[in-house]
């Protein structure tokens, strides 16, 4: 429960964090909310030899809207996402996914960019930034880059992160107003990582779904999005049957790991029910 020694650096600028990092190379790690970090470095999982803590850095922090977009600061926390009424009003399903993530004392310290740079399956942001067509601000030794949320996932702890990166901010596209959404967990326990969950976004027009985007979180080593399931609920009412298959449709995509939560059939049925229930949820919430 010791970790590993490790230099603290706490630059006042991002172009300062980003020479440290460049310069200290893979011995060195990014410190944002530490909930992840910490306890990796408690269980020797990882022993990074300098943390650049990110803290000191003006700017990295924030919610505002860029025309048809909200941009998010990397180092805005979860509580703060939970605090927003312009998140509350315009991305409501993040609202409700920040809800969810851990309990408060993580909620206060953990940030949106720390959430989805992280990489862990288990991480209920990045799905959801799938889901939602979201892409993140890049900036390293090589300038700025933007890259789609849906790119952005290689494996579990793998991202398309280069050398000496910080992720800065997180542009979402305002869903259509009268869009319909929810976010479906199962969980051991208040505060536990998903067992399975399902985030849907879609719209509604005459009684059918008009556009639907399904995202799975702790499904597979990445984030996933279930494209075909998707596709298969446009166009119906979502009757029983079409559920069913959906779901079903969603299973085919999923390879969870067995662990703590269970073995991977169990995690797979309730990954379907997780998606018919988001899918069901997101439709009457859908004007
Ligand atoms: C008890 C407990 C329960 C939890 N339950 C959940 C849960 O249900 N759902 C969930 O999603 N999370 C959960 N978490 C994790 C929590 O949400 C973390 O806060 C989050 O995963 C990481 O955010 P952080 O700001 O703490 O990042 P840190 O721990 O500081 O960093 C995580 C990783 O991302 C890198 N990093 C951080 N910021 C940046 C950046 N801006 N650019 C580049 N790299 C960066 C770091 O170098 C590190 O490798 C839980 C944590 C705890 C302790």
């Amino acid at each position: 429960m010791i970790p590993g020694p490790f230099s603290y650096h706490r630059p006042a600028t991002l172009a300062d964090a980003v020479k440290l990092l460049s310069t200290l190379g893979d011995d060195a790690r990014p410190l944002a909310g530490g909930h992840s970090l910490i306890p990796m470095m408690k269980l020797r999982l990882a022993t990074p030899e300098h943390l650049v803590d990110l803290h000191g850095i003006e700017g990295l922090k924030g919610i505002r809207y860029d025309g048809n977009k909200i941009v998010i600061g990397a180092m805005t926390t979860q509580h703060e996402l939970l605090a927003s009424e312009d998140i509350a009003k315009s991305l409501p399903i993040l609202h409700e996914s920040a809800a969810l993530i851990a309990d408060p004392q993580v909620r206060y310290r953990g940030t949106i960019g720390g959430n989805v740079a992280n990489g862990d399956p288990g991480n209920d942001m990045p799905a959801l930034m799938m889901t939602l067509g979201a892409s993140y601000r890049l900036e390293g030794p090589a300038g700025v880059r933007k890259i789609a949320a849906t790119e952005f996932y290689q494996g579990a702890y793998f991202t398309a992160l280069e050398p000496g990166e910080i992720l800065t901010a997180i542009s979402i596209p305002l869903p259509a107003a009268a869009h319909g959404y929810a976010y479906e967990k199962l969980k051991r326990k208040v505060g536990d990582y998903a067992t399975a969950a399902a985030a849907v976004v879609l719209t509604m027009a005459s009684g059918k779904v008009a556009s639907c985007v399904i995202g799975l979180t702790n499904l597979h080593e990445t984030p996933l999005l279930a494209t075909d399931a998707a596709n298969m609920v446009i166009g119906t009412t979502l009757d029983a049957a079409t559920l069913k298959k959906a779901a079903a449709a969603a299973e085919a995509i999923m390879s969870p790991a067995a662990d703590a939560r269970g073995p991977i059939e169990y995690r797979r049925h309730v990954g379907g029910i997780m998606v018919a229930r988001a899918l069901q949820r997101a439709a009457s919430r859908a004007k």
